[in-house]
């Protein structure tokens, strides 16, 4: 535990320095950083060392971040079907990661792990992230996520208070009132669900003096309406639980790319890069991971970038916007909103509990009170466990609607780039009403 909190202490000091640093510094370190860690790749992880053999690439051609067009692109189902033997490194011992697995919004379960030292420089660029926006570390956070994260306290100082996203909107408001919170963290969803929920009297208790929302799109509206409850700004991260921060809004409100932790790719549909202000395809590559590195790895999500630079000093280059993880938030026969982030985080939920019973699965609300499960069984599928996701829907859902489960051998994907596994068939123009008048 000492170590960790030395390491966390390091990684902390590192990555508000890197805040420091010019455009050109940034690039300079994090082209170093990620030519080492593809060279390191090729020799300790087989999956790398045989594809690139394959595609004839001579790793000592690869210099410089151009060099990575080289390289072949990797995808979740690559990932998925290496883990672990294949995709984590020959040096590392699985027992010393620390491990998950996300469905991200694919509904495809993805599993990973990290090293203790990967894992302190994410959460210390997960604090960075919140300095820039005023978080100082005597500040209460709570944050709201299907599973408690092991962060650790040192006295005094990274209080933290972990509510449960599975659980009902009305627990969740209890539980923030006798909080005491500061920052709160969630799925913006989940968020706007409570802000939709809040009483004046829960507001006397519940007053946050910041809010950051993250790991799915986010509208402005939404953004706004949250703002507007709770009196406090609100800011938005883009990260991935595979590979943590990608983006996150400074107080200029501008998205900045975190070139330390991840290099971001923008191509068009022959993989080429796209000029700033177009549309690309966003790749990720890894430069923290050892233990498991993502090079070319495709998310997708599209995204444009811009080449200014921010008013607000930061050298991290500027996202000017992402889209990709847009899952459909269902509308109850009552006119409640149920999160599609919540229905997504009861499958992960049960994904981690039963690690082989569901290969993917896809949600679709068809009417307001008939919803269809489709799903491909995993290879140790059983009725009695999956009985157990359905009970945990029925109480999120609260109110009568029908679920019926349809067997598949594969999800159709009608879009090439993205995968959607929450889908509501439920009009959007009969949402936004609604969501209005709860104003
Ligand atoms: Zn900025």
């Amino acid at each position: 535990m000492l170590r960790f909190v030395l390491q966390l202490i390091r990684a902390n000091i590192k990555v508000h320095f890197n805040n420091l640093l010019s455009r050109k510094q940034l690039l300079k370190m994090t082209q170093r950083r990620l030519i080492r860690g593809i060279r390191r790749a090729y020799y300790e992880v087989p999956f790398y060392k045989k594809l690139y053999d394959e595609w004839g690439v001579d790793i000592d051609e690869i210099k410089t971040l151009d060099d990575l067009r080289k390289l072949p692109f990797i995808t979740k189902d690559d990932v998925r079907e290496q883990f672990p033997n294949g995709i984590v490194s020959r040096k590392h011992d699985i027992a010393d990661c620390h491990y998950s697995a996300t469905t991200g919004s694919t509904g495809r379960s993805l599993p990973f792990v990290f090293t203790k030292s990967t894992f302190a420089f994410y959460i210390a660029t997960g604090i960075r992230m919140y300095t820039m926006i005023g978080y100082r570390p005597w500040h209460k956070v709570v944050y709201i996520k299907y599973t408690k994260i092991n962060y650790p306290r040192i006295g005094p100082f990274l209080r933290t208070q972990h509510i449960p996203s599975t659980i009902p909107v009305e627990e969740q408001i209890a539980m923030l009132r006798n909080s005491g919170v500061d920052l709160l963290l969630g799925y913006a969803s989940l968020v706007y669900e409570i802000a939709q929920k809040v009483t004046p009297e829960d507001l006397k208790t519940i007053r946050p003096k910041f809010i950051g929302i993250n790991s799915e799109l986010s509208t402005k509206y939404q953004r706004d309406f949250i703002s507007q409850v709770f009196g406090c700004p609100v800011y938005d991260e883009y990260s991935t639980e595979e590979t943590w921060m990608v983006a996150s809004q400074c107080r200029e409100g501008h998205y900045h790319l975190f070139i330390d932790n991840v290099w971001v790719e923008f191509l068009d549909k022959n993989g080429n890069p796209v000029k700033p202000g177009e549309d690309g395809e966003i790749v990720l590559t890894t430069t923290r991971s050892n233990a498991m590195p993502f090079i070319r790895y495709k998310i997708g999500d599209i995204g444009r970038y811009s080449d200014r630079a921010c008013s607000c000093g930061l050298g991290y280059p500027v996202l000017e916007s992402f889209e990709g993880r847009a899952d459909d938030s269902f509308i109850m026969p009552s006119g409640k909103y149920v999160s599609s982030l919540k229905l997504l985080n009861t499958f992960t939920k049960y994904i981690k509990k039963y690690l082989h019973l569901m290969e993917e699965f896809k949600i679709i609300q068809k009417e307001k009170g008939f919803v269809v499960i489709q799903l491909v069984k995993g290879r140790e599928y059983n009725d009695r466990h999956f009985q157990e996701v359905i009970d945990s829907l029925n109480a999120i859902f609260a109110e009568p609607v029908t679920i019926k489960v349809e067997f598949v051998d594969n999800i159709d994907m009608k879009n090439s780039i993205k995968r959607k596994a929450i889908e509501s068939w439920v009009r959007n123009n009969e949402k936004e009403p609604l969501l209005t008048s709860a104003v």
